[in-house]
């Protein structure tokens, strides 16, 4: 049972302070109270995790694929087992509702279930050869050393979308949580060693992020980079990989429109509505920004909208409300701005639009759930990821103009459709340039499906067997027969 708080970073099969004992605290950010002091390593410990990943990989690549699946299997019963642990400390670090991060901990354990599966179906091919005299077969092989790059706002996740596919091609990965939210990610790869997968197969270095993709994209071993974050950081990442033509995921920023046809179930659509935007105070890539709404049902939606919004608890994540904190400082002041555009450009606050007092010991970043009518296309709200728990509505007359107003953002993550007929419905999808499509589904996330952003939002597709190529070079051997 991994029962201890892990604070260190796991180089090599060995829990490690930083090499020139550097420590950051993980706080709670309902409360600000210190959680934990954690190793924050530097460029040593980053090229120290390097050369184990390297030593690693080649026994790792080795092994048949039967007992890679077998590993991965060990770590599914593992996190299984040890679901709990992982959900306490997502909310205390994360902030989200208890109830939340369990449904979080199923989402990503999906992640190494499909993994554990893939690991035994990377097949070759032989191709038809043009010449009697050749034969051509074409083999899978894992990319080699990889790193992952986790965001906060789903701590365990998104790391496991990345760790399992990895490791069930035969890489090993190296791993670098976000500042906030390192303590799940620890207690993770603590259960990969329960599992008993190799030291080195997976290695952890918490450090700041200029300074790990600095070290990492300069070293010609590590041969692939995964990113999920924002899309600035993402183009960064892009120059950096120049340099030695490092491979790159990139699972970025979203700015999802949900599209409400006139024909729809309005009562389905308020739920999928309040999931879509909510879920985890609103702090998701594929979170809804922008609520467009045929005309007709414009009002109705509004005031229905907003009434769900106004019944939901607002509270630290440990009490298990609907919605927890924001996770810092300048999430509020992001949210307060969009709110504010919003407002001084003639929009109207439905419900919320204020900061909650939770009273004394509770931090300044319960943001109440907040609808706002009458919002336009250059308006904050509609232009920029918000990511908190602000909808902005607006009206729409025709599909072609829902469809055009729903596209006009450099961001295509995720959108939502919300209708009855299925060819009014599946025009609109096709219309659409997002990479995920929720139609009368506000929660679409799911472990099997090929997740992933268009234009901005980025590039590769995380789940199911559709990541697998991620990790996998593709190698063609041409065999003149004799
Ligand atoms: P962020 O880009 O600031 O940080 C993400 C990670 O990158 C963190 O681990 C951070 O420490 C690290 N980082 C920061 N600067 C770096 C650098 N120069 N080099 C290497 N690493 C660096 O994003 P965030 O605020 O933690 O997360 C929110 C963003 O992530 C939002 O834009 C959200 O949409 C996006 N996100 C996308 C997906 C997706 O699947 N598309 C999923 C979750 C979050």
């Amino acid at each position: 049972m991994v029962s201890e708080m892990i604070t260190k970073n796991l180089i090599d099969g060995v829990w490690r302070d930083a090499a020139d004992g550097s420590t950051i605290a993980v706080t709670d950010p309902a409360t600000d109270a210190l959680i934990a002091d954690v190793a924050f390593g530097g460029d040593e410990d980053i090229r120290a995790a390097i050369e184990s990943s390297a030593g690693a990989q080649p026994a790792w690549a080795a092994l048949s694929a039967k007992d890679r699946a077998r590993a991965m299997r060990r770590f599914v019963e593992v996190v299984s087992r040890d679901a709990d642990v992982l959900a306490h400390l997502i909310t205390a670090e994360q902030g989200k509702p208890l109830t939340e991060a369990r449904g979080e901990v199923v989402y990503g354990l999906g992640f190494l279930e499909c993994a554990a599966e893939e690991a035994t179906r990377v097949y070759g091919e032989l191709v038809p050869s043009w010449n009697a005299a050749k034969r051509i077969s074409v083999m899978q092989q894992p990319v080699g050393v990889t790193a992952a790059i986790t965001p906060w706002n789903f701590p365990f996740a998104m790391l496991a979308r990345k760790v399992g596919p990895a490791l069930a091609a035969g890489c090993t990965q190296i791993v670098k949580p976000a500042p906030q939210t390192p303590l799940t990610a620890m207690a993770l790869c603590a259960m990969a060693l329960e599992a008993d997968i190799p030291p080195g197969v997976v290695n952890l270095v918490l450090a700041p992020g200029p300074i790990f993709s600095k070290v990492i994209f300069a070293d010609s071993r590590v041969r692939k980079v995964s990113f999920t974050g924002s899309t600035d950081v993402g183009r960064e990442l892009i120059a950096l990989s120049a340099r030695n033509i490092t491979r790159l995921s990139l699972e970025l920023g979203g700015h999802a429109p949900v599209i409400v046809l006139d024909d729809c179930d309005i009562e389905k659509a308020v739920v999928g509505a309040v999931q879509a935007k909510f879920r985890n105070n609103g702090q998701s890539c594929i979170a809804a920004n922008r609520f467009l709404v045929a005309s007709p049902l414009y009002d109705d939606f509004c005031s229905r909208f907003a009434e769900m919004a106004k019944k939901l608890t607002v509270r630290p994540g440990c009490e298990d409300g609907d919605v927890g904190p924001l996770i810092d400082d300048a999430g509020v002041t992001k949210v307060r701005r969009h709110v504010e555009d919003a407002v001084d450009r003639g929009a109207k606050v439905l419900s919320g639009g204020e900061l909650l007092d939770l009273g004394p010991g509770f931090t300044d970043r319960f943001f109440e759930p907040t609808v706002i009518a009458g919002v336009e296309d250059d308006m904050l709200i509609s232009t920029e990821e918000t990511f908190g728990p602000v909808a902005g509505v607006s009206a729409f007359t025709s599909d072609a103009e829902a469809v055009l107003r729903a596209n006009s953002t450099p961001f295509g993550l995720a959108a939502y459709v919300f209708g009855n007929d299925a060819s009014r419905v599946l025009r609109v999808v096709e219309g659409l340039d997002f990479g995920i499509v929720g139609v009368n589904d506000g929660l679409p996330s799911t472990a099997q499906a090929p997740f992933g952003g268009m234009k901005a939002s980025g590039i590769g597709r995380e789940g199911g067997k559709y990541v697998m190529r991620e990790y996998l070079e593709t190698k063609y051997v041409s065999t003149a027969l004799s």
